[in-house]
């Protein structure tokens, strides 16, 4: 075994990326993560956290704010959803980043920054650093993952999110379903402790991202939300989740299509699979019931979306249907999360 050689090389420092090389470090395995950024953490993101899963997966201390208030709003009605405890708390991408490194480095991985991965083969990956060798490859290098495109599994279900951050930090968080605007996407304020996320979200399918600006701007504009002289930020989300093994290369996170199609949620996400990928690797006989749970949680989602999307007639029964239901706490909130 040469010095490149490692047992795990994990492609992306994202959420999956870091928690799966914590997982497969902290039991001693030589780990070795390549992130292509020349830091770790940014991200273009809101940075929502729903509740279920959370205490597993994110320390209290790393909370930019928790919401036990959700204000959910759409064509014809609106309504306040409130609960004891926080239903979605935020946190800053760039601070979770660099966390999760700390806590991946101190377990004994390996991390290199700056390390575009190139070219993949089934043994050993050429990155702008080097050449390295695996038994076992994981891809948890985001929406537009190389891992997936070589293993030839094509991303056709994408969702598009588009941001604004405001410099102060919002009073409230909402959620504004418009399926006039938005189809079955939405917009949303998203307070951290010092900036808002302000945001839509849609399916890609459904509208060109250039659209989905000219909506959030009207809806910002309505709510006398000033974005003039901002930077938007846009990124693709990739829901198409068709599998996380393929023999000795795993997919974790956006690289697997393991967030949400109907709510963009891909964080939890992200580190449940790359947990439970790195649990399997050591223990072949582990049983990813956390995984099952939000593949089962995925499938529901994604059905309810392409059936809402159907027709916009459809789509806004649907919308109204649902915050109806969660008003008369008919369903509860958490029904909407990935990690319920
Ligand atoms: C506008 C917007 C808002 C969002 N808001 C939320 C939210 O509020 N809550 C939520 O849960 N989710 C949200 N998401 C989704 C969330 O950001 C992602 O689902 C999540 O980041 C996925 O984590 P990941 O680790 O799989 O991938 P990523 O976080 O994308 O990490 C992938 C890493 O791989 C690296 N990489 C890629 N290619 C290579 C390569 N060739 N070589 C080396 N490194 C590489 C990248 O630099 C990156 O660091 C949002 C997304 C968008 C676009």
């Amino acid at each position: 075994m040469t010095q490149d050689h490692f047992h795990s090389i994990i492609i992306g420092a994202g959420p999956a990326g870091l928690s799966c090389a914590r997982i497969l470090a902290a039991s001693g395995k030589r780990v070795l993560v390549c992130e292509k950024n020349k830091k770790i953490g940014p991200k273009i993101c809101a940075g929502g956290v729903t509740s279920s899963g959370l205490n597993l997966a994110i320390p209290a201390q790393l909370l930019e704010r928790q919401f036990p208030i959700q204000n959910v709003s759409s064509t014809f009605q609106a309504t306040r959803l409130i609960s004891n405890d926080a239903m979605v708390s935020t946190v800053n991408r760039e601070k979770l980043g660099q966390w999760m490194a700390t806590t991946t480095t101190k377990a004994g991985a390996q991390i290199i920054t700056d390390a575009t991965v190139q070219k993949i083969s089934r043994s050993k990956i050429i990155t702008s650093k080097g050449t390295f060798s695996f038994d076992f490859l994981i891809g948890a290098d985001g929406s537009n993952s190389l891992v997936r495109r070589f293993l030839n599994i094509p991303s056709t279900k994408i969702g598009v999110g588009i941001q604004y951050h405001l410099p102060i930090s919002m009073t409230e968080m909402v959620w504004h379903l418009d399926p006039k605007q938005f189809n079955t996407g939405y917009c949303w304020i998203f307070p951290q402790a010092q900036r808002t996320s302000v945001g839509a979200y849609c399916f890609r399918r459904d509208m060109p991202p250039k659209i989905l600006k000219d909506r959030l701007h009207t809806w910002l504009k309505s709510l006398n939300i000033d974005y003039h002289g901002l930077k938007p930020e846009a990124a693709n989300i990739n829901f198409d989740y068709q599998g996380w093994k393929f023999n000795n290369i795993y997919l974790a996170g956006d690289a697997g299509g393991f967030a949400s199609g109907l709510t963009g949620e891909g964080i939890l996400p992200a580190i449940i699979s790359g947990e439970e990928i790195a649990a399997t690797i050591l223990n072949p006989d582990h049983q990813p019931q956390r995984l099952n749970r939000l593949i089962k949680n995925h499938q529901r989602h994604t059905r309810l979306l392409l059936m809402s999307g159907k027709n916009r007639f459809g789509c806004q029964l649907i919308m109204e249907s649902l915050i109806l239901a969660l008003k008369l706490k008919i369903i509860p909130f958490s029904a909407l999360e990935m990690a319920h």
